[in-house]
């Protein structure tokens, strides 16, 4: 990549005719231009050929800029140039103060990261907030929802029946306050305990207030595999009860029963959306998930934090594994294979009952080591040992390549990773974390044709910065933040694999924030000029 400091000339220009030049009469007309590459504006219209110039932050004009000062200019022909990727579903709060630059992330040409999805988040976002603020800030920018389950447990444990009176308006006053300090809208979590727990119409009274501050609902949603329909229909109803924009979370259909239900669901966004009501989702573009191995022992045996007495007693411990194995066939086909370990907490009294290192085995390397038959009843068993033992985070191999494509060719729809912020070599995460955007572009858009370059980009730019309320971010046009990633169509591409999840991406070696280079020539730089970026609600100060 060239660089020509136009700024010298002014300078020597300026001593050639012995004029005392005020430094403002030199200052460039940009700080930055993006020279010579193909703009692909984020709106999905077709990518045209325009420099872009950015000035204090901003993108203060796109077109020919040939000749025109700028501090620094970047020859970028034979990429696109794209608005930033904004994420709308990541787990990142857990590792950004120890990794405020978001490597995994930016380095894939994310710009904005959300964070607070499947009913999780901290319950005081504004003193989360202050704490990135003095701790020096982040590369991406940040924003949050306020999740559902984080507040039930807050006022009703893991309690399993219907909140009081009091119960529910004291999480709506939670709800109200998490608005007020900047949340996008509530999550919730309706597969995980507590969020398992709530009745719709609990989640129709919270969701409304969230609504009345102008936020959005975006869920887990109870069920994604032999109920998926009735899901998203619970979603559809919970937007239009509450009144209020609802997006489904990693929108997916597992269960090789019920493969092809994305077409069925599709048509239910269709009808409900020309109904008025305003649904969408993201998804993620791989056939497997990831989250706790324990979120296979079901709901009803965690409740009130008592599943290690149900387990003490023989018939109710045979009652949970016979939902474990209903679940395994469903999902898995008894497959435990299919089951790969992330990494996991084994407690030290249980330590001699497992390696000390599984992570990146499959629960059958699990059953071969302790040399057990891979039948449904061990699989049981060794989910619950490890669930007992500590626990662990896993990879879910149960999803279907033409659902993956068939939502993705849904105008509804928007990228989003669900993937943590990472320790370059730690643990063995699913890859999505270090791949989801760059796949999409180089396997979906280049080489299977799925869908085109400029539709995938709006889904990963206006598309999601329109629903979650980014003002000014989402599209490269005059005027807008300079959230910008560049990316070279030919070669863009996913290395992260579910062997080798810590690799990174090729083909995006330059993303800005706000103007500021926080990927230049494929490295990361360090800087970290993200923003907070509040909700509809927020009335704090300055
Ligand atoms: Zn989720």
């Amino acid at each position: 990549m060239m660089r020509h400091p136009t700024e010298h000339a002014c300078w020597r220009l300026a001593t050639a005719l012995f004029v005392l030049t005020s430094a403002s009469g030199c200052t460039p007309e940009f700080d930055m231009v993006l020279e010579g590459g193909t703009v692909v504006d984020g709106t999905g219209a077709e990518g045209f050929a325009a420099d872009v110039g950015i000035r204090a932050g901003l993108i203060t004009e796109v077109g020919d800029l040939t000749g025109r000062s700028t501090a620094e200019r970047l020859d970028v022909s034979g990429h696109v140039v794209a608005p930033g990727f904004i994420d709308p579903h990541t787990h990142s709060r857990g590792t950004i103060f120890e990794i405020p630059t978001a490597d995994n992330f930016v380095l894939q040409g994310v710009t904005t990261l959300t964070e607070g999805q499947d009913g999780g988040s901290p319950l005081d976002l504004a003193a989360f907030y202050d704490s990135l603020t003095t701790t020096g800030g982040t590369a991406p920018n940040f924003a949050m929802f306020v999740g559902h389950g984080t507040i039930r447990s807050e006022v009703m444990d893991s309690d399993d029946r219907m909140p009081t009176v009091d119960e529910l308006e004291r999480m709506k006053g939670y709800v109200e306050r998490a608005m007020i300090d900047g949340a996008l809208g509530l999550s919730t979590g309706l597969f995980y305990v507590p969020g398992s727990f709530a009745e719709t119409e609990e989640i129709i009274e919270l969701a409304r207030i969230a609504g009345e501050a102008g936020g959005v609902y975006i869920s887990h949603m109870r069920n994604e595999d032999v109920n998926v329909l009735v899901s998203v229909r619970e979603t559809i109803r919970i937007g239009r009860e509450a009144t209020i924009p609802v997006q489904m979370s990693h929108h997916k259909v597992g269960g090789h029963r019920n493969y092809g239900q994305s077409e069925a669901s599709i048509e239910l966004m269709h009808v409900a959306r020309a109904d008025g009501v305003d649904i969408t989702f993201d998804q993620y573009p791989y056939t497997a998930s990831s989250t706790g191995l324990s979120a296979i022992i079901p709901p009803w045996a965690k409740a009130g934090g008592g599943l290690k007495d149900r387990l003490a007693d023989p018939a109710t411990r045979a009652r949970v594994e016979d939902d474990i194995k209903g679940f395994v066939e469903m999902r898995f086909a008894d497959d435990p294979s299919k089951v790969q370990l992330v990494s996991c907490g084994i407690e030290e009294h249980s330590a001699a009952a497992f390696p000390e290192d599984m992570a990146g085995w499959t629960l059958a390397d699990v059953l071969d080591s302790r040399a057990a038959a891979h039948t449904p009843d061990a699989i049981a068993d060794l989910i619950i040992d490890l669930d007992q033992a500590g626990g662990c985070s896993a990879i879910f191999h149960s999803f279907d390549e033409s659902d993956v494509e068939r939502f993705m060719q849904s105008e509804y729809g928007m990228i989003g990773s669900d993937g943590r912020l990472s320790h370059f070599g730690e643990a063995s995460p699913h890859p999505r974390g270090y791949g989801t955007f760059p796949r999409v572009l180089g396997r979906y858009v280049r080489e299977l044709g799925v869908i085109s370059l400029e539709e995938a980009v709006r889904r990963m730019t206006s598309a999601p910065a329109d629903r979650l309320g980014f003002a000014g971010r989402g599209r490269i046009s005059e005027g807008a933040i300079a959230d910008v990633t560049v990316f070279d169509p030919a070669t863009v591409i996913d290395r992260a694999t579910f062997e080798q999840p810590h690799q990174y991406p090729v083909g995006i070696p330059h993303v800005f924030v706000g103007g500021v280079a926080v990927v230049r020539d494929g490295e990361v730089s360090g800087m970290r000029p993200g923003q907070i970026l509040r909700g509809p609600g927020y009335a704090g100060g300055g």
